[in-house]
């Protein structure tokens, strides 16, 4: 008998009640008690979707992030939030954000660092560590949650970090090794152990997903202290390991001293035969079969083509799971009623995922003949995806195919285009320009919701956002900026708005993923191949520079960030589709040019998030990324000046990467850093222009003259002045008009010393 369960279940529920249950609870609006009652309620519903599972998870629900929860349950505080007034749950989210509710002045503290959870688009906050730090167990929520699921009645199976990944994770503050603080970590994990087992659990799932990133002999090391640690503790232990391959790690993960082991079976498949036969015989193998970072259905036969040898090798021994927790999908697909409805029977949510192992385990278990229904409707969803001529465009298959080395390549290398282009556009020494956007003010905001629900005409619509844009430009001609910008009043989001008017893409209603706390977010759904009907932005860039005689900089999402912000198709390489995105984007640039637009920017923030997990497979990720980019963005006239932004400057280990994407100009976040993040730029002696952004647009502080110009000289010691740009860090449409003028006030005043000086 094979059994089932889950990894992890999404905590917002299926219409994002938690996140607005954390918001009121922040605003002062509701109380601590009202939040936790949702929270509770959340659970109840989660466990009770998932009840048909032999094992259910516990513990990864969380009011915020399961690695503060974690950073909590071992008593690793910062000692900023020790002896402020009010409830745990008060400094929880103080460490979560800075701040509970109703706190003012002294009781604010700066947050915890965010970042990414691995290559996932969620981010948790990273546990501080010192040399100093000490834990103690608080085993309060993990217990009381475990007396919850037993109230409704369902086989829990607590879920942790182990303590291996959570070091992994913590970054220490003073400049100490982390990895020493393992023998004082392992007895709070005894404890803990101990506890659940007392509370009934038979088993914990103890997630380990370092073990899928390349690690050296010290880390390799605190896996096997750690689980000879552990294993004198009564629980029986599923580690769990997800996101990737485990490769020079495989043996390390079977061998643990554990009495199982789950592996991402959708991203390491090729793996499962090895980790069978390497395993123990005594272990169980939690196979995780169904996709939990997508949105597709499983093709059920296929999975049960290659599982069934391996059932029938494990027998008792085996588990089926999602690959990781479904944190990564939106809970419901049920709640779709406007999604197309051929799309839609291709889908799979949290819910329609478990369902899908639940077929796969009666298969198994019971006979193929008891789901043959289910197996069959299953096939027929597949086979309609894999020929519709929704999905399938032969043209933009045949136009990838043809795409020749020159599509990538400029007529002309940066020194000759630079010339073209200052007499062209005949820019003074540190010329000054932002990064896009401008304040998306609640006007705009409701503007758009009013159209969307048809409440004003197109007509009305257009109108409206034009008179924005014309404020936009004449507020930049009366601050002195000497590259304008349309604004962006009229993109909700800089990869919806692309999506929205590209062929291949379907938006969910309800589609929301957790990104961090309260966020969310609803990535479009890349289904098919990728076609450009018509220009996307030239109208509203052509009437921009219409209104002015400076020149307009036009603005465009690249196929980088379009592809890693959506949810991509698992029937053709990630590259494949990026490509395609290139090449329509590819269009759109050259319908700017032929429109008279002499700048175009293409943004790619999402560049550097795109790397995979392992150093060792960067170089063929950047390789396709890289070449995406420069097909967008290379055919055009040298006199056409390229600009790219991303919104980070860590670029030390893909700077070469930076350079090979040759755009003109490249504008990037540096303010925070002093500057130091261009180092690396004046080391590999980058040759093409940079806007070092000269302020944090995060802030609502305006900077001072001094501030900017102090920053730009610092910028000037490593990049010589006639290949800088004055800039923000980012867009401004989070900030506000009144704080936005007098700061880019500043901005060119700055650049006007910066030229007399000079
Ligand atoms: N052009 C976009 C803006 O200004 C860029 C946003 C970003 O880099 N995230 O908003
Ligand atoms: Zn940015």
């Amino acid at each position: 008998m094979a059994l089932i369960h889950n990894l992890g279940f999404p905590r917002i529920g299926a219409k994002r009640e938690l996140k607005f249950a954390q918001e009121a609870f922040w605003k002062g609006q509701s109380s601590e008690a009202e939040l936790l009652d949702l929270a509770k309620q959340l659970r109840a519903e989660n466990w009770k979707t998932q009840s048909s599972l032999d094992l259910v998870p516990v513990g990864d629900f969380s009011l915020y992030d399961q690695v503060l929860d974690m950073s909590f349950t071992l008593g690793n505080l910062p000692a900023r939030v020790d002896g402020l007034e009010g409830s745990e749950l008060d400094n929880y989210f103080r460490v979560a954000r800075g701040r509970s509710a109703n706190d003012s002045g002294c009781n604010c503290v700066h947050a915890g660092e965010m970042t990414k959870w691995f290559d996932t688009n969620y981010h948790y906050i990273v546990p501080e560590v010192t040399s100093e730090t000490t834990f103690s167990l608080n085993a309060d929520r993990l217990l009381g949650q475990l007396a919850e699921a037993r109230e409704n009645g369902v086989n829990a199976k607590p879920v942790i970090i182990g303590p291996v990944t959570y070091l992994w994770l913590s970054k220490e503050k003073d400049g100490s090794n982390r990895l020493d603080l393992l023998p004082a970590l392992l007895p709070v994990y005894s404890q803990l152990l101990e506890k659940l087992a007392d509370a009934g659990a038979e088993w914990v799932q103890i997630d380990e997903p370092a073990l899928v990133t390349e690690l050296d002999s010290d880390w390799k090391h605190a896996f096997e202290t750690a689980y000879h640690t552990l294993k004198a503790n009564r629980p029986k232990l599923l580690l769990a390991t997800y996101f990737g391959t485990l490769q020079e790690n495989l043996q390390l993960a079977c061998n643990l001293p554990v009495a199982g082991l789950h592996v991402d079976a959708v991203r390491a498949r090729e793996e499962v035969t090895k980790v069978v036969d390497w395993l123990p015989p005594h272990k169980v193998l939690s196979v995780g079969v169904i996709n939990g970072r997508n949105i597709w259905k499983t093709h059920l036969n296929g999975v049960l083509e290659w599982l069934n040898p391996v059932a029938e090798k494990l027998g008792d021994r085996l588990w089926l799971a999602p690959s990781c927790s479904l944190l990564h999908v939106p809970v419901d697909l049920g709640s779709e009623a406007k999604l197309d409805s051929d799309i839609r029977s291709w889908l799979a949510f949290a819910r329609q995922k478990l369902a899908e192992l639940s077929v796969l385990a009666r298969a198994i278990n019971d006979g193929y003949e008891t789901v043959a229904d289910e197996l069959a409707a299953n096939q027929a969803a597949i086979d309609s995806r894999a020929r519709s001529e929704r999905v399938h465009n032969p043209k933009v298959k045949e136009a990838v195919r043809s795409i020749s080395p020159d599509l990538g390549q400029r007529k002309s290398p940066y020194g000759e285009r630079a010339g073209k282009q200052h007499t062209h556009l005949n820019l003074p020494l540190y010329p000054t320009t932002t990064i896009g956007s401008f304040p998306q003010t609640q006007d705009i905001r409701k503007t758009r919701l009013a159209f969307k629900k048809q409440e004003i005409s197109a007509g009305d619509y257009t109108a409206k956002m034009k008179a924005e844009i014309e404020h936009a430009v004449r507020e930049q001609e009366k601050l002195g900026l000497d590259v304008l910008v349309h604004g962006e009043a009229e993109r909700n989001d800089m990869v919806e708005y692309f999506g929205e008017q590209l062929e291949g893409y379907v938006f969910s209603q309800f589609g929301w993923v957790q990104s961090y706390g309260s966020r969310c977010v609803k990535p479009p759904i890349l289904f098919g191949d990728i076609s450009r009907p018509k220009a996307m932005t030239v109208d509203w860039i052509k009437y921009a520079q219409s209104l002015t005689n400076k020149p307009l900089k036009g603005m465009l999402t690249g196929p980088v960030t379009i592809l890693n912000w959506s949810f991509v198709r698992d029937d053709q390489p990630r590259s494949e589709s990026c490509l395609q995105l290139a090449l329509a984007i590819r269009q759109e640039v050259q319908d700017l040019e032929a429109a008279g637009v002499n700048i175009i920017q293409i943004d790619e923030a999402a560049l550097r998030e795109g790397l995979p997990l392992r150093r060792l497979e960067w170089q063929s990720y950047l390789d396709w990324a890289v070449e995406s980019f420069r097909i967008t963005a290379n055919g055009v006239r040298d006199e056409t000046q390229i600009h790219t932004h991303m919104c980070y400057s860590e670029f030390n280990d893909i700077i070469e990467s930076i350079a090979h994407m040759d755009a003109d100009v490249i504008t990037i976040e540096t303010s925070r850093s002093d500057m130091e993040l261009l180092d690396v730029f004046e080391e590999f002696e980058y040759p093409n222009e940079i806007g070092p952004g000269v302020y944090d647009i995060h802030s609502p502080n305006i900077p001072s003259v001094e501030q900017i110009v102090k920053l730009m000289k610092m910028a000037a010691e490593r990049i010589p002045a006639q290949r800088l740009w004055v800039n923000p860090d980012c867009g401004l449409k989070t900030r506000q008009w009144p704080e936005v003028i007098p700061a880019l006030d500043n901005m060119v005043a700055a650049a006007r010393e910066l030229r007399e000086q000079s």
